[in-house]
Parts: C-alpha cells; structure tokens; sequence
C-alpha cells in the first residue's frame, strides 16, 4: 500500500481443505478449482484456465483463492519455514510475494539472482502454500536511478520527483520499460516450472503515485507519437482541439506541448488527450511484461493490483482488458481514517460499505461479471504516517464476506507479518511486530474455514444486478480540467449516486460507456459531460426499448474532443430527455431549493452546487426551483420515449433527496428489493438459476434484525430459519430459501 488520497483525485469441505486426501497443492490442483469458479459463471475461460480445463474435468471441485501477501525478501530467511507452516495452519492457500524486491533480484545491472526468491518458493510450496509472484518494476533500486536518472518522472508543475519511494517512474521512458521487461522475463524464465507457482501480479498499483501522471521530455514525445496516429494530420488535430484560439495551430507534430504550467490553462482538447495518453501508456507499459509473461509462462494466470474507484488515473478497462481477471486491494478502514481526516469527524458506517462496495461492483463489471480478487484486504490496523482505526471484532470477516457477496474468487489478506522497518511499519498483518498473533488472526482462520466450507454451488452462482451505474473516464478527466465549479468532481458525484442506489439494497452493475445495456432495467448515468454519439445511440436504444435512463446536470455539454456542442442542450439526447436546457447556474450561496411534485411529491429539497434551468418539450415536471431567479422553472423531468422512461435531474440534490428520488424512480422501472433491511445492514443477492443466496451484512456495532418472509436456511450454520433473523455486531448471514 499507498498514500493515496480518495478526495479529488479520488481502497463443501474441498480438496484444499487440510487434512483432506490432498497431500501436496499442485498448481493443477489448486487451478482446477478456480477453473471451475470461472466456468461456472458462463463467461470466457482465460488463457490460464484454458489450459489447464482438462484438469477440471467438469466435476465439482471449487474454491476460493484464499491467501496472504508475504514479504520473503524482508524477513529472515530463518523464519520462513515457521511462516509457511503457520499459513498452512491458519488454512491460507496462497502467498503473494517480491513486487517489490527489484534490489535483489538484480543487485546490479543484468546480474540476475533468483536463488533466495527460488528456496522461498520451495519453503512455501512444502507447506501447500502457492505462490503469486509479483514483478517487481515497481520499486526500481537505487543502482538503477543513479545510472540512469531520466527514468523518474516529473510532475504536473514540471519538477521532476526524486528516487527513495516508490512508483516514481515515467511510463514512456524505454529504459524503464527496458529494465522493467528484462527483469519480469528473467523471473518468468525461472520461475516458469516451478511447483507451487500458479500467477503472477504485474508491477504494483499502478495507480498510485504522488504524481499520478509524468509530464516529462519522454512523455512529450510519446505523446506526440500518440496523437499522430490518432488524427493521421495535423490539419485534423487543429480542428479537434479548435487551436485557432490563442493562435495554438500546430504546424509540426513535435511542436505539440504537454499541458505544464504556462500563461493560462492549456487547450481543454489537448489536455483530455495527454490524461487519455498517460492511461495508454500505463496499459502499453504493462502489456510488455505481459507479453512475456504469456508466453514463458503460458499455464499461470496474469494479473495485476490496483485500487478500484475512486483513483481514476488510468482507464482500469484497458488495463485489464488482456490480463485474466481483475484483482484490486481493499482497506475499508482505511478509506475511513481518510475520508474522517477529510471531513473532520466521524464517518457513517453506510459511507464505508458503500465506498468498499462500489469498488467491488467496478472490479467485477470491468470485465463484464467475472469473478475478481481482492489481492490485499486490510487485515488490522493499516497506514502511512498514521494508524487507521483498529478492525472491530466482526470487520474482518465482514469485509471478506462483503467482497464474496459482491462476486469476489479470491481474497488475500494484507500481510503476513508486520514490518519494524520501511515506509509500511504501520500497515498491520495477520502477525505483530513481535510476530505473535494479531487481534485478527482467529476471525482471519476463522473466516477461511468457512469460507471453503460454502460449497461450489453458492460460489458458482452470480451476483444479479438490474441497474446500472455509468462511469465514464472521460467525463471525470474532462472534468477535472474545467469542472464549471470548484467543488464538481465527477468522482464525488459517482460515489454519492452508487451510495444513494446502494440504499435500495438491490445490485448494481458499475459500467463504462459502450457496455449493453439491454439487460437492465434502470441506467444511472450522473454528469454525462462528455458524450460521444455512439453512447448516446447506446442511450437512445435503450429507453426506446423501455428502461428507464436517469441522469442529472451538465449532461450532453461536449463531444468527445472536449468542444461544446454548437446544439440546445441536452445535445444528441434532447429528444430523448424531452427538454431543453433554457439556462444553467453554478450556485455559491443563494440555494434556489426544490419542490418535488407528481411521481416525486415529498419534502422540499436542497440544490447544491448546479442548477440546470428545464424547459420541458414533451416531458413531465416532477420539480421546480423553489427561490431566486428561476422560481417555478422545472428542476427535474421525466419523459416518456418510446416504451421507455428518461429522467433528468437538473439540481444538483442533496444526499437525502437524491436516496429517495433514486429509490423512487428505481421501483417504478420494476427493480424489487428481495428483503426489507434495516440501516446499516447491506442485504447483496447472487443467484443461480431460480436459487438466491442472500448475503446479510450488519456494517454497525449493534445488533439487527431482518424479518424474513420466507423460511430460510442459514447456509453458515446449517440452522432452519423463518420470520426473522438476528445479526450481531458486524454480523454476517448467508440465506438461502428453504
Ligand atoms: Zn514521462
């Protein structure tokens, strides 16, 4: 982990089973449960489990990736065997371990050493643990900036950074992407056949910096390169941007800058492009070492970590489109010391799961509903420079469960020991610094033995969502260049919809724009500022065919180079909407209020930061603007299209308002809410055919109960179950009806 900031820029008893008639984990082994994880969800077969599908057989086995990121390299090599055994008592079945052991693995420049990372393989493997192995590019030592400086990267203010941390390097440079290449294929090279050896992680949160993009000499030029090939002539780059403003018409293609500070902001064309290069070259930087990781190693699975939203640096969807399955690190009280720190004051345990969950529904949607894993789950206290709260009792198993419960593989837990020396001395693992057991180490066990204990079928079966949430990168960068308001983050605005949609306790899909939509029934899509026609004929189909499409101000502003549409707004969705915007208003002090009508009728509403003025062409008005200068002007619509519904919310509402207007409008697109929960329980469903498992999540510190209309079995204790339910403190049930 990390020093990341979530504000602007804004973590059946099986064949695994010890004891069981499995002597010795094998990769085969060990892969032909999690091929039967990924079948089962009838989605495309990865590389890696293709090749080994034979192995599977198309029997039953199926478990969990259930491990511990391990740190080898920063522990006495004296001591690994005691770790490997103690793994396999708590019942772990994997280790990650050396994405950031460069320094020894290549003391020197093409002086390759892999002996001691080998032995640690073997002492891991003796105890079944399998092994992940992380490449581990990104840490370069110190031999390798002092050789070769122009590797590190320089900032958004044009300061070049400086080594002694970490993930400080340009992703253009081609020394870097020489030197991180050579050493990720030495290690598959060695690492190819050996037992206990099942994936790999690329490098490390890619997303992670102190200065998420490089705007170096290298960049520059890459970027240029970029652009070339994206327009072909200069004569298309000048219309695209509009650079006849400011006498900015590109003459050469070298000439093209990087968007550094200057006399003025930069073109908002050219500054959308550089942040949609900086993601490119991020995923090209990735796929070399995949590349070769395909190909020497061609049995093990590829991926690689990231923090799910809400860091929005590289388009995660690229990123992961060649790689097996997403995995992302997970540390809800983490999110919570951060989110306190910025509110001042505590933070409502509904903001916490939501916040966990959302990352959840985004690494399972970015490759259309296949499992993912959580490659690092807060196991105790975690952070930099300060200690995030304690896990309650309870928390540890519950984040587990959550991200089961959202269509998570695989759970690693983050770390085995803690260190007593580097920049993560605080980052709490399974043991102490004394290397004694944590307050977490029983309920980890605990946990994983239940965990394999679930049975194939329920691990099988898939998480069932009838909404959608649109998250769009380029809406977020475009508007991270000109948000229209100090306070606009599209990231806020993601979070606060994914939470008030969350309320309703029914799935949510998190998706990018050119996703199918036909199989939900409601499309949430907030601050829609960039829209390209192919989205909006997405859009269009859509409620033409009878879903519901809601989404809120700004909506339809610019087309894909970032220049405002020369058409009424809402754009290409005028019709659609059944409005056009007569006027739009930032709003500082004077909230001009709402008053919700018809469908909507309710207590007034507050409008915060933007107000889009309606003037309704065929739509419905379900709330006006309460004061000011647009007293009595629609605030937000609904029009009927086709045999479908559009809503637009042109206040910018506050939190209360936008849970009921969102729940509302949910129920009447026909989403169902399986059970009744009262606050603070996150009720999630996976489903199998016509079976439902009901996962029941109690996020507080009291106890809860949820009537259950139907008799139910609680899959965790075999217990028969009927009209209600208790869940304690951070209290976990699994249902299934009887
Ligand atoms: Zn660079």
């Amino acid at each position: 982990m990390r020093a990341l900031k979530i504000s602007s820029t804004f973590k059946t008893q099986h064949s695994l089973e010890r004891g069981s008639n499995v002597a010795l984990l094998s990769r085969r082994e060990f892969l032909s449960g999690t091929v039967a994880v990924l079948g089962a969800t009838g989605l495309r077969h990865p590389i890696w489990a293709l090749a080994n599908a034979s192995v599977a057989g198309g029997a039953l086995p199926s478990q969990l990736l259930l491990g511990v990121d391990y740190y080898p390299d920063q522990t006495p090599e004296n001591l690994w065997e005691e770790d490997s055994r103690m793994m396999a008592e708590a019942g772990f079945t994997n280790a990650r371990i050396a994405e950031f052991a460069w320094a020894l693995m290549e003391p020197s420049e093409g002086k390759f050493d892999f002996a001691w990372l080998r032995r640690a393989v073997e002492t891991l493997h003796k105890s079944n643990i399998a092994v992940i192995l992380g490449t581990p590019s990104a840490a370069p030592p110190p031999w390798l900036t002092a050789k070769y400086p122009e590797i590190v990267e320089v900032n958004a203010q044009g300061a070049r950074l400086y080594p002694g941390g970490r993930r400080f390097t340009c992703p253009t440079n081609k020394t870097y992407r020489r030197l991180s290449l050579a050493v990720a294929s030495e290690m598959a090279r060695a690492f190819a056949d050996a037992p206990g050896v099942v994936g790999w992680q690329i490098d490390n949160e890619l997303t992670l910096s102190s200065s998420p993009r490089c705007y170096c000499d290298f960049c520059r030029a890459g970027f240029q390169e970029w652009v070339r090939a994206k327009y072909g002539s200069l004569e298309h780059v000048n219309r695209s941007w509009g650079t006849v403003f400011w006498s900015q018409t590109y003459t050469d293609f070298g000439q093209i800058p990087v968007p550094l500070p200057s006399g003025g902001d930069p073109n908002p064309g050219l500054a959308l492009d550089y942040d949609r290069y900086q993601s490119y070259a991020n995923s090209s930087y990735l796929e070399e070492q995949l590349g070769v990781l395909r190909k020497v190693c061609p049995r093990h699975f590829v991926t690689t970590n990231n923090v799910g939203l809400p860091l929005d640096i590289i388009d995660l969807r690229s990123l992961y489109e060649k790689l097996d399955f997403v995995a992302f690190d997970n540390y809800p009280g983490f999110f919570e010391m951060l989110l306190h720190e910025q509110n001042s004051g505590p933070v409502s345990p509904d903001v916490i799961s939501s916040t966990a969950a959302l990352g959840h529904d985004f690494g399972r949607s970015l490759k259309g509903g296949k499992p993912f894993m959580v490659m690092e789950e807060q196991s105790g206290k975690a952070g930099q420079r300060s200690f995030s709260p304690q896990p309650e009792k309870g928390q540890l198993r519950l984040w587990t469960y959550q991200a089961i419960a959202h269509g998570a593989m695989g759970v690693n837990y983050f770390r085995w020991d803690t260190a007593t020396f580097g920049a993560e001395e605080y980052w709490h693992g399974v043991l102490n610094h004394d290397r004694s057991k944590s307050p977490g180490y029983e309920e980890i066990k605990q946990t994983i033995k239940e965990l394999k204990a679930l049975g194939p079928e329920v691990l099988n079966s898939s998480y069932a969502a009838e909404t959608a949430l649109v998250f769009d990168y380029d809406c977020d960068w475009a508007l991270q260049i000109q948000p229209g308001h100090h306070e606009l983050s599209y990231v806020a605005q993601i979070t606060s919809w994914y939470g008030a949609a969350a309320a309703s306790h029914t799935g949510i899909d998190v998706i990018l724009p050119g996703v199918d939509l036909t199989a939900y029934k409601i499309v949430l899509a907030p601050v829609v500022y960039v829209l390209s026609e192919t989205q909006a004929a997405k859009i269009r189909s859509f409620v033409q065919n009878g879903g519901m499409f809601v989404s809120n101000f700004r909506l339809g502003v610019k087309n894909e180079n970032s220049q405002i549409v020369r058409t009424p707004l809402p754009g290409l969705l005028r019709d659609v909407m059944g409005v056009t915007v007569e006027d739009y208003a930032p709003i500082y002090s004077r909230n001009p209020g709402v008053k919700f009508s018809g469908a909507l009728a309710g207590p007034d509403g507050e409008c915060g930061i933007w107000a889009d003025i309606l003037q309704p062409s065929g739509a419905e008005v379900l709330g006006t603007y309460a004061s000011g200068a647009h007293a009595g002007k629609a605030a937000i619509t609904i029009n009927s299209f086709g045999q479908g519904k559009s809503v637009y919310i042109g206040a910018d509402l506050e939190r209360a308002s936008l849970d009921r207007v969102l729940r509302s409008l949910a129920a009447s697109a026909g989403v169902r809410q399986a059970l009744e929960v009262p606050s603070g329980v996150e009720m999630t469903v996976r489903q199998s055919g016509d079976k439902h498992w009901i996962f029941l999540l109690n996020h507080t510190a009291t106890s809860k109960t949820v009537s259950i209309p139907r008799a139910c079995t609680d899959l965790l204790t075999g217990q028969w179950r009927a009209g209600t339910v208790d869940l304690s403190a951070y209290g976990v049930r699994v249902l299934v009806a009887s």
